[in-house]
């Protein structure tokens, strides 16, 4: 079998493989990506890109958007194509007036880290947004809110990667591992045999499994999100719009399981995205499908009803099509990114849910920082893959 020597192997080239290959390549090391597929195959191509801190559970996952946040518009910069990422302000839509003191509390959050978030009355909404429902009560405004093409960003950081020298592996499943005691020697795919000083983990929902052959426990679900894109209708939104209960659906699975209401039994919760074409991508569910992609009649009913209550003139804009991807969803709501201590030259970098696209950039830094045994600019001890339990019984 043919043999490939780096620095750094990384499994995975979805957005957070491929962001760590952009940071890892730019810090002059020698890396090399593996994916089973092709880049942005998996989850990374088939979602949206919303780049945005607002829509963050408070504490470390916010931390992480704010840093990420501020390093995107240099990545961004420094990429050879162009993957339509723009600041176009984020609205979250306040329907009862009862949430207005929790939804304060999270824009004092965001203002303390330095990005703006205020309060709209009905009226200054719609003067941001003239063709939102007058039923509305509100909105929150962050005007740093992006938006991003998640399927360029992915192919535009691994190209640049490829630029600097990193090698791809694509159609190389992984097929096993050799050791050397705990430490971990190299990565066997379909194709060849990837020699590296130190690995990482960023396969998505397929981590668990892929952990479990090295005999650790990752104990990632797919959530599967459910999204319904319009023909081109220029003009009726400009920004990304995001509705409360969004933010609910997102944090409270359990809630799901036990509600009495259709939308938060589906894990509704209205968002818009205004793409660069002048389409727009609506959003979405959230459910434990296991690997099911499909699309559901009652997932995509509720996404276009929900979408027209809020945009009244959706009603008649064509839906052009509809596509389902599946989030990592960590158990305890929070990404994996660490060393792991059983296999001390492995990093993990999986486990992103709803923020992988906004996550990624700090995510590659983060790793970056880790191979370099570089202090992190932002403290993530509480994400150590080593949280889970003892190893599994039988190591590969
Ligand atoms: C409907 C929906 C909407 C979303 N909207 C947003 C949003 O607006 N903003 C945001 O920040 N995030 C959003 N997300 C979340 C985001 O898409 C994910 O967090 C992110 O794409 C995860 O990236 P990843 O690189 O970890 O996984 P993936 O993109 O799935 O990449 C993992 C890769 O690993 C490869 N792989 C797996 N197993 C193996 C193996 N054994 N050998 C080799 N390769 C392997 C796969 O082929 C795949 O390419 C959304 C997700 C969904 C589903």
């Amino acid at each position: 079998m043919q043999e490939t020597r780096v620095d750094i192997a990384i499994i995975g080239g979805g957005i957070i493989g491929a962001a760590c290959a952009w940071w890892l390549t730019r810090r002059g090391l020698k890396v090399a990506v593996v994916d089973a597929r092709q880049p942005a195959a998996g989850t990374s191509g088939a979602c949206d890109g919303y780049v945005s801190i607002s829509s963050k559970k408070p504490g470390v996952v916010m931390a992480l958007a704010a840093r990420s946040k501020r390093l995107y518009p240099e990545v961004v910069a420094d990429l050879a194509r162009d993957v339509e990422y723009r600041t176009a302000g984020g609205l979250l839509l306040v329907e009862d007036p009862a949430t207005l003191p929790e939804l304060e509390a999270r824009a004092a959050g965001v203002r303390d880290f330095g990005f703006d978030m205020r309060f709209l009355d009905r009226a200054a909404m719609l003067a941001r947004e003239p063709r939102l429902s007058p039923a509305l009560h509100g909105a929150f405004h962050c005007p740093a809110e992006a938006i991003v093409n998640p399927y360029l960003m992915t192919i535009g950081m691994v190209e640049r990667a490829i630029e600097r020298g990193a090698v791809a592996l694509w159609d190389a499943p992984v097929t096993g591992f050799e050791r050397d005691g705990d430490r971990l020697r190299a990565v066997e795919t379909a194709k060849c045999r990837v020699v590296a000083e130190q690995f990482v983990l960023a396969g998505g929902v397929w981590s668990g499994e892929v952990a479990a052959r090295l005999g650790l426990e990752i104990p990632i679900v797919p959530r599967r999100g459910e999204l319904v894109v319009t023909a081109r209708a220029p003009g009726l939104a400009r920004h990304y719009l995001m509705s409360a209960t969004y933010i609910v659906a997102k944090a409270n699975p359990e809630a799901a399981e036990s509600s009495d209401d259709p939308l938060m039994r589906l894990g509704h919760g209205f968002c818009l995205e205004p793409n660069a074409l002048g389409q727009y991508i609506l959003g979405s569910t959230r459910s434990f499908a296991g690997f099911d992609r499909r699309v559901t009649a009652e997932g995509i009913r509720a996404i276009v009803t929900e979408a027209v209550r809020r945009l009244p003139a959706l009603a008649k804009v064509p839906v052009l099509r509809t596509f389902a991807g599946l989030r990592p969803y960590m158990p305890d709501k929070k990404p994996v990114i660490g060393r792991s201590a059983r296999v001390p030259n492995l990093i993990v970098a999986t486990g992103h849910e709803g923020d992988g696209i906004c996550l990624s950039v700090v995510t590659g830094e983060l790793v970056a920082d880790l191979v370099q045994a570089r202090a992190p600019a932002v403290a993530i001890d509480e994400l150590t893959p080593d949280r889970f339990g003892a190893a599994l019984a039988s190591a590969a």
